[in-house]
């Protein structure tokens, strides 16, 4: 299973942004070939991105869907749309979207079961915040995040990848210690390994929250990480390479 670091770009960069980047980001990773490279630009930019990254070792995820395919469902995207411009990832259940935009588990699930109906990966985002850290909930909270988002797909554990992010870490420059986030990782890893009655081998679980270019070696030392979800640090091509160099 090779490892998969992935740039989760948020509302940042224009179209403009996005190619600048690609410019000089596809030429810094063509070489590189044991680790899976994923980029989500926004919306917007997705098509252009995807111009670019064709031919390239780089793959195209989404920061978001919608669980249906057509209607009417004013500001939403399609998986069908996504499919469209290349796309094999969605990351699914951010804590962004959780937090400021009030998605719940039983959305979340429904976004999951239409991704993979549709050939999109799914990169279901899990994590406590820090309230929950301090109740010493870590564990609960993260079960039931990934029970009730994967229900009804625990056999399809092959085509999904999961990412630990504990809010507390996220955007704030404290990243988990490598003890406490292999702690969760390998509660996951067992919890996957259970639902899915062992046919968990395929599936990555990424760590995500203030991972940069100096804590991503000791972070991926880790038996249990499998990967990055990068946010501030995989806006900078050469900060981005770097923590991919690092796995
Ligand atoms: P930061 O890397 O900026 O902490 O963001 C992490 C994240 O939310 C990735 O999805």
């Amino acid at each position: 299973m090779a490892y998969l670091v992935a740039a989760n770009w948020k509302m940042n960069k224009t179209i403009a942004q996005t190619i600048d980047y690609l410019d000089i980001f596809t030429e810094l990773v063509k070489d590189i070939q044991k680790v899976d490279i994923m980029i989500s630009p926004s919306f917007t930019a997705l098509s252009s991105a995807s111009l670019k990254v064709e031919k390239t070792n780089i793959k195209l995820g989404a920061q978001n869907m919608y669980y249906e395919t057509v209607g009417a469902f004013t500001g939403e995207i399609s998986p069908i749309m996504l499919k469209e411009l290349n796309v094999e990832y969605v990351i699914l259940g951010h804590s962004e979207r959780r937090h400021i935009f009030g998605e719940k588990d039983n959305l979340i699930n429904k976004k999951v079961q239409s991704a993979l109906e549709n050939g999109i990966r799914p990169i279901l985002c899990v994590g406590e915040t820090l309230e929950e850290r301090e109740l010493g909930k870590t564990l609960n909270v993260v079960e039931k995040q990934i029970k009730s988002g994967l229900a009804g797909v625990y056999m399809d554990m092959p085509f999904i990848d999961i990412a630990y992010e504990p809010v507390w870490a996220i955007g704030t420059g404290i990243n988990a210690t490598p003890e406490q986030a292999e702690e969760v990782h390998r509660f996951i890893r067992s919890l996957i390994n259970e639902l899915s009655k062992g046919n968990d081998s395929k599936t990555r679980i990424l760590y995500g929250g203030s991972v940069n270019e100096k804590n991503a070696r000791e972070l991926i030392s880790q038996k249990h990480i499998d990967g990055f979800l990068v946010g501030t640090a995989s806006l900078d091509p050469n900060r981005f390479y770097k923590i991919i160099t690092e796995c």
